[in-house]
Formats: structure tokens, C-alpha cells, sequence
């Protein structure tokens, strides 16, 4: 059953969003559904019936009691700040159980307020690989915004070339982004900011609206939330690719996968997407944009920190100061929980710093590394293997196991924190060129892998070495 609410719209000044219904199809066509995540949201007897359900998630039919909106936002991209909103997407509600809240919204669903020069449209191609990516995601346990449906709209999109439209059902905590905080603070009246602000706590941190200083509250809580985030991130190697700060979500999910891809061999320069031409977003820059994005939020909360406005900057100060300190603790402990290493002790040293060198230098793939402690054929053929400093950490290893007072604990954690597949570059184009042009084995086939990272039985550890030196992400418009 649908339970849907719009608390957004009904609760929220109309400048935060604007009336929008979806731009209906012509002939949509579903193309994938997640039947578990339907079952997940018990909406999966309502939406059983395909003729009716495609209808719904491609806008061609819009539920009785919805509401839709596109909501405003702003952010910065690059750097630069922008007016933006939902150009392409709208929130049909958010369908309610067991006192949890989903955002449903339609992506691709045709032009808003908010569309500037864009088309408010997307592509199948595009939609299957944020469809693949954030389920990808899911399962290897990084909060994510989930994909319920990609419907074909039947309609052609023009971009460098003609592709299928498409429209995808994206299911979240909400929607709220950074971004918004920064709308409300520049484009809305001044009083919208608290309204604002604490319509976002009673919904996401409801237990921190009674604190004294409720703002500086929510931004310690949205900078844990988003530190564990990244930490995930860097445990798999995962490359978002364009953290905007409208791409910043403030209940702590990865949000918005445009030109997102999975590093193979370990570097942490890598960058695939196209239009990153200065590495802003590579690989090992995450946390500190992170961090940045983060300062910006504070900026849009500092009216609510403290009314004299140099004494709420040195109280946010406080508060983001310790993030690099405190990033750098919670990574290194992901490490040694990769590492397997139950206890850290003095003599570990520098383990972690070194492996990072060795890895770079011998362009070792990163998921593979961590599988071959366990399964050292793994590694047979690398240089790795006979380099002297590799011996000798090693060896460090060893011992850091040997000291380990449960020998079991430590080999659990390396099976639950290094994922045995992750979605490889040149599989994720294969599947994704197959399937925009019907064929959707290879994409089955694919979801099925990862829907199961940790099994030890999974492998996809070959990857072809010159597939990442020229490959290439888009933005997906
Ligand atoms: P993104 O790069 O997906 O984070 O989007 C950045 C901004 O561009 C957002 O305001 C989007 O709504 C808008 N946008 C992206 N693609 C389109 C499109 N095809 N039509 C209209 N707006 C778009
Ligand atoms: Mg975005």
C-alpha cells in the first residue's frame, strides 16, 4: 500500500519548492524493476500490476493522492555557486512505514521550473548506471539512495547522439542536500532559514532539536554521518565523481551517480570523469571536499549558530577543525579492519602509509590487494611480490596478526570489509551498452554479482590493464 505524504509541500514555505507534475510519456516501457526493494517498501503487491505501475513511475499517471513537486536548490559546482532545483526530477511523496519516511522521485521526468537550458530528460544508459551503481552500493553496505524502477519513455533524448529516454524511481531518506541550506540562506527570506532547518532536524535528527545550540548541532551530526560515508567510500574505492554540494545529501546517503566509477589499480589521483580536468574530485581528495563541503553548509547555518556572526564562525569552527584529526583516526581504523588487525599496537608503525606507497608504485589493484592476504595466488605475476619493502611489510603483517588475541575475529574482518567484486569498469560499459540496446543478460548477470559482494565464492578479479588508463565518465545528462 502507498501511504504517501508531502511534508515538503506541506510544511515548508513555497519558495522551497514549486507545484510539478511529471511531463507524461507517450509509450513508457518497463525495463527493470527491484522487486526487493519493492517488498522492502511493502509497496510490492501495489505496484505488481506492470501496465498500472509503469504508468506511475514514468509520470504518465499520477497517483490521487500525490502532490508532486520539484524542489529548489542551490550549490556549489566546482566551486562555483549556483541557482539550480530539480531541472529533471520530481518528489511524487514520501510514502511513510513504520514511522520511516522515502522520498519516491522520478528522474528524467520531463522540464520543471528549475530546468534552465536542460531538457528535464535522461537517458536509458544513464539510468541503468545509476540504477546499477547505487544497488551496487547498497549491498556492499554504503548508505545510498536505492533504485526502485528505470521505465523507457518511448521518447528519444538528443544529446551527442539519439538515445532512449528513460525515467528512474529513486528512493531516499530525502532529498535534502547541502545545496538547500544554501538556497535558504541566499534566495529565501530570512526567517525561512530556521523554518527551514528545523523541518530537516525534526525529520533526520529529531533528537537534537531540543539543544541549545540546534544548528551547531546539525552540523557536528551531518559531519559524522558524512565522514562514515567517505570512510565507505575509501574502503572500496568508490569515485563519486562530481561532489557538488548539491550532490551532498544531508541524511548521509551517496547521492546523485553521474560520472561515478570504482578504481582498480590503486592510485590516489584517479579520476574518470570527463569534465574533471584539475582532479578537484579525484579519488584521494574526497575527504578534504567533504570537509569543504562541509564549511559551506556552516556558512549557510550561521545565522542560526549565533546572531553575532564572528562568534557563530569560531563556534563552526570548533566543529570542522577536528575533521581532519578525526577523519584520519576512522580511516585508519577501516584499514586495520581490512587489514584484519584486531588491536593496533605502536610496533604496526607505519603499515598503512607504506601499503598505500607500494600499491601506487607497483599499480596493484586495490579490491584484489586485500582478497590476496587471504589467497596469495592472487598476487602471483605482480611486482609487488619481489619488492624488498613489500617483504618486509609483510612480514610487519604477520606479526600485527600474530598479535591478534582472537585469530578468527581478525579473519571476519577482512571477509566483511573487502569486497570480493566490485562493479569493474569494463563490465559496467558492457552491460550498460548491451542493455540501452535491449539486451539485458550481461546486465542481469552483472546486478546478480554484486548483489553479493562478500560471498567468497564471487570473483571478478581480471581486469584488462589498459581498460582504466583511457577511461572515460559523463555527467549523464
Ligand atoms: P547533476 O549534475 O545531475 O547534479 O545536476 C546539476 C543540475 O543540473 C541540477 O539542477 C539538475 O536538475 C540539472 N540538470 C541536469 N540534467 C538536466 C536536464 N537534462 N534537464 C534539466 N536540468 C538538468
Ligand atoms: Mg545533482
Amino acid at each position: 500500500m502507498w501511504h504517501l505524504e508531502n511534508t515538503y509541500h506541506d510544511q515548508l514555505p513555497a519558495q522551497f519548492y514549486s507545484n510539478q507534475s511529471p511531463t507524461p510519456v507517450e509509450i513508457p516501457e518497463m525495463v527493470y524493476f527491484n522487486k526487493e526493494l519493492a517488498k522492502e517498501l511493502h509497496l510490492d503487491k501495489v505496484l505488481a500490476d506492470v501496465d498500472f505501475t509503469k504508468n506511475i513511475l514514468s509520470g504518465k499517471a499520477i497517483l490521487d493522492q500525490t502532490n508532486p513537486i520539484a524542489q529548489a536548490y542551490a550549490g556549489h559546482q566546482f566551486g562555483h555557486f549556483n541557482m539550480l532545483g530539480d531541472g529533471r526530477a520530481v518528489l511524487l511523496g514520501e510514502h511513510v512505514l513504520n514511522e520511516q519516511r522515502f522520498d519516491i522521485q522520478l528522474k528524467g521526468s520531463g522540464e520543471t521550473k528549475f530546468s534552465r537550458r536542460g531538457d528535464g530528460r535522461a537517458t536509458l544508459y544513464s539510468m541503468l548506471r545509476e540504477y546499477l551503481m547505487s544497488e551496487a552500493m547498497h549491498s556492499l553496505g554504503i548508505s545510498t539512495t536505492r533504485s526502485l524502477a528505470v521505465v523507457k519513455t518511448g521518447e528519444p533524448v538528443y544529446r551527442e547522439q539519439v538515445s532512449d529516454g528513460a525515467v528512474l524511481t529513486r528512493v531516499a531518506k530525502s532529498h535534502i542536500r547541502v545545496g538547500t541550506f544554501e538556497y535558504a540562506r541566499v534566495f529565501s527570506e530570512p526567517s525561512h532559514l530556521e523554518i527551514f532547518t528545523k523541518y530537516v532536524m525534526k525529520r533526520h535528527f529529531p533528537n537534537l532539536l531540543a539543544a541549545e545550540n540546534y544548528a551547531l548541532e546539525l552540523l557536528k551530526a551531518v559531519m559524522n554521518l558524512q565522514m562514515d560515508l567517505l570512510v565507505d567510500w575509501m574502503r572500496v574505492g568508490f569515485i563519486h565523481g562530481v561532489m557538488n554540494t548539491d550532490n551532498m545529501s544531508i541524511s548521509g546517503e551517496t547521492i546523485d551517480y553521474g560520472p561515478c566509477a570504482f578504481m582498480n589499480t590503486y592510485d590516489s589521483n584517479t579520476v574518470y570523469s570527463s569534465i574533471d580536468h584539475q582532479g578537484r574530485y579525484a579519488f584521494g581528495n574526497q575527504p578534504a571536499i567533504a570537509h569543504w563541503n562541509l564549511s559551506v553548509l556552516a556558512n549557510a547555518l550561521l545565522p542560526l549558530i549565533d546572531k553575532n556572526q564572528e562568534a557563530a564562525v569560531e563556534l563552526a569552527k570548533e566543529v570542522l577543525n577536528p575533521f581532519r584529526e578525526e577523519f584520519i583516526k576512522r580511516h585508519d581504523a577501516m584499514m586495520h579492519r581490512k587489514l584484519g588487525i584486531v588491536h593496533t599496537n605502536q610496533e604496526d608503525g607505519d603499515l598503512i602509509k607504506d601499503l598505500f606507497t607500494l600499491l601506487t608504485k607497483h599499480k596493484v589493484d586495490y579490491t584484489n590487494f586485500f582478497i590476496s592476504l587471504k589467497d596469495p595466488t592472487i598476487l602471483l605475476g605482480s611486482s609487488l611480490i619481489a619488492d624488498e619493502q613489500f617483504i618486509n611489510w609483510q612480514k610487519q603483517w604477520e606479526l600485527a596478526h600474530q598479535r591478534n588475541s582472537d585469530q578468527e575475529k581478525g579473519s571476519l574482518l577482512m571477509s566483511q570489509n573487502n569486497p570480493r567484486v566490485i562493479p569493474r569498469n569494463h563490465l559496467v560499459e558492457e552491460a550498460l551498452n548491451y542493455a540501452a540496446g535491449g539486451n539485458f543478460e550481461k546486465f542481469d548477470t552483472l546486478i546478480k554479482i554484486l548483489s553479493d559482494p562478500y560471498s567468497e565464492g564471487n570473483t571478478l578479479q581480471v581486469v584488462p590493464s589498459e581498460f582504466d588508463l583511457n577511461y572515460q565518465t559523463f555527467c549523464g545528462t
